[in-house]
């Protein structure tokens, strides 16, 4: 490519409301422009790069048996009236109408589509294993769309499901996309952790993380260095009670710190409160109900402001709240609640952290967990902590070190979820009729680029692992309207190394050489190559690696070799 025929958009400022150096970076070197809140374009430069990614995640999909389709984004509203999602998915779907008044939504997902098409294509158990895959738009109305296109609310996912006879060919297929996504992140170059993982909105029963590590991610991870161990901190809080936490996606949060006090949630949540009040609890069914606790146990009944998204609250009872949160009589007793409050789809459950759970455990931890069974004992509950770097891993075999990731990647074991909902069925080899094992997989395509720019910059720019760089090599000649044997070199090596399957840049604009260097270290460009007279004179190009320090000289007949 040559740049006086590329778009490049470089610019000084970054934006206001950018956070992350991610985002600045993607915006300043031209990656990326805002339409809207959560709404990017992928400028030439971007698109580059989104499609590196692509193309790696793509090829290890294929490698892994998988096979590619691309399904509508626009998806009828009966298909998940059929699986229940419809009314407990929550506003991050985005809902729309035809003409014809029949109500659609922009896929968040794509569990009920593709499930539509295995129970009408797939009859029998000789045609399966599958597995499918796309790699496609997807949108949900996140609440606060932030750091670019890390938390964008339209954004490229690759997402694949695959259909099996038994649970145990399920997790053979599930293995091996964890291998692939292994693959993956490793040929982009990225620093990454899976763990343990809540199964979200998504559902199913095991699930694994992806996740980039940097400072900057939403995630705390707990891992092990003595063993194998590795989960998501909200994860290991739920297990560690020894309880199988599904913890529902989150309908609706309200962005408050962590940390804050009773009396602060209270606030937030624009509720009267007293100084008896020790509990807030959130229930979600297909309507939001807000229940407030006191210390004496009785519930009472509150006026409440109206919460973004959620309407029609109805009080709940004691018990169901109980109920919903499988807690025995007696567990949500004098309970202190400080913290994040999150509303959950699904059964229920609310929230947060530091709370008092009766006289005996001061300090609890429960961030959006769902319990789906009973918890025998309070005492079970109280194991349930925040997580601090040295704490005695869940399996025993060391101590807990702490980082922060950013989700890139989730795969899960679905089971029969959808396919029990949705009827999808197979004969198997005694003609009796059964339902279909499931698993689903997704990466973030888009969110990797800025997942890999928090890992990669400096404060000249990106550094851009080699396989997603929008160009691998940049040639800037010094004084190319001047010298024809500069012209002529930096010609000749642009065409050897486009021979040689390497993607150069020709920086032919005539710019100064300050302007070229400070524009390819802001794009992430790993290989520079600068040609001038001075070099030429003794057959020399100087080349400098974007973290090198010094520049040193190649004899320019070794360019195409060295960089290959
Ligand atoms: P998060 O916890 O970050 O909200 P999620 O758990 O809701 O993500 P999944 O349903 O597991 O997301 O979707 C698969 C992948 O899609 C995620 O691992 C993530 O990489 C990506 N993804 C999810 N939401 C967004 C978003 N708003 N913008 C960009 N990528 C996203
Ligand atoms: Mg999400
Ligand atoms: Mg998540
Ligand atoms: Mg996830």
């Amino acid at each position: 490519m040559r740049a006086s025929q590329f778009f490049i958009a470089t610019q000084k400022e970054a934006p206001s409301d950018a956070e992350l150096i991610s985002h600045k970076l993607m915006v300043r070197a031209g990656l990326i422009k805002k339409l809207g809140s959560g709404l990017y374009s992928w400028m030439p430069l971007g698109l580059r790069v989104l499609r590196k990614v692509e193309n790696i995640v793509r090829d290890e999909m294929n490698k892994a048996g998988a096979l590619e389709l691309l399904m509508p984004a626009v998806q009828p509203k009966e298909l998940w009236e059929e699986t229940g999602r419809w009314a407990v998915f929550g506003p991050q779907m985005l809902k729309i109408r035809d003409r014809h008044e029949r109500d659609f939504c922009f896929g968040p997902t794509h569990e009920e589509v593709i499930t539509d098409i295995a129970r009408k294509e797939i009859s029998s158990y000789k045609q399966l294993p599958l597995n499918f895959y796309q790699i496609q738009t997807k949108f949900r109305d996140e609440i606060r769309p932030r750091f670019g296109v890390m938390r964008a609310r339209e954004f490229l996912m690759k997402d694949a499901y695959s259909f099996h006879t038994s649970a145990d060919c399920l997790v053979n297929t599930y293995n091996t996309m964890h291998t692939a996504y292994s693959n993956v992140f490793t040929r982009l170059g990225l620093k990454f952790r899976a763990v343990r993982a809540d199964s979200g909105a998504i559902g199913g029963d095991g699930s694994q993380e992806f996740h980039v590590l940097a400072d900057s991610g939403e995630d705390a991870l707990a891992y092990c260095e003595q063993s194998e161990y590795a989960a998501n901190v909200e994860m290991a809080e739920a297990i560690a009670t020894g309880s199988r936490a599904a913890a529902t996606e989150t309908m609706h949060e309200v962005d408050t710190p962590k940390q804050t006090s009773c009396e602060d949630v209270a606030k937030l949540l624009e509720i009267p409160v007293s100084k008896t009040v020790k509990s807030v609890a959130l229930m979600v069914d297909d309507v939001f109900t807000l229940a407030l606790l006191r210390g004496d146990h009785q519930l009472n009944e509150i006026k409440f402001g109206k919460i973004e998204g959620v309407q029609n609250f109805r009080l709940a009872t004691e018990e169901e709240i109980r109920g919903n949160l499988g807690c025995p009589p007696g567990f949500i007793g004098p309970v202190g609640v400080s913290g994040q409050v999150r509303v959950i789809a699904d059964k229920t459950v609310a929230l947060m952290s530091d709370f008092v759970c009766g006289a005996n455990k001061p300090k609890f931890h429960l961030a959006s967990v769902n319990f789906g069974r009973d918890l025998a004992e309070p005492s079970v509950v109280a194991d349930i902590r925040n997580v601090v770097e040295g704490d005695a891993s869940p399996d025993g075999k060391g101590t807990l070190s702490l980082c922060r990731g950013i989700e890139v990647g989730h795969i899960f074991q679905l089971g029969t979820k959808y396919s029990e909902a949705m009827q999808a069925t197979y004969l198997d080899e005694n003609g009796q009729s059964q339902v279909m094992q499931m698993g689903c997989y997704g990466i973030g395509v888009s969110r990797i680029v800025g997942a890999a720019i928090e890992q990669g910059n400096d404060d000249k720019g990106i550094i851009f692992p080699r396989n997603m760089a929008p160009f691998d090599v940049v040639i800037c000649p010094i004084g190319l309207d001047k010298s024809e044997a500069v012209k002529q070199a930096a010609e000749d090596i642009y065409r050897q190394l486009q021979q040689a399957g390497v993607d150069v840049l020709l920086d032919d604009r005539v710019e100064r050489p300050g302007v070229m260097f400070a524009e390819s270290d802001l794009m992430g460009i790993p290989h520079r190559l600068v040609i001038g007279d001075r070099g030429l004179a003794e057959g020399k190009v100087e080349y400098k690696g974007r973290t090198d320090a010094e520049a040193q000289n190649l004899q320019a007949t070794d360019c195409v070799t060295f960089l290959r």
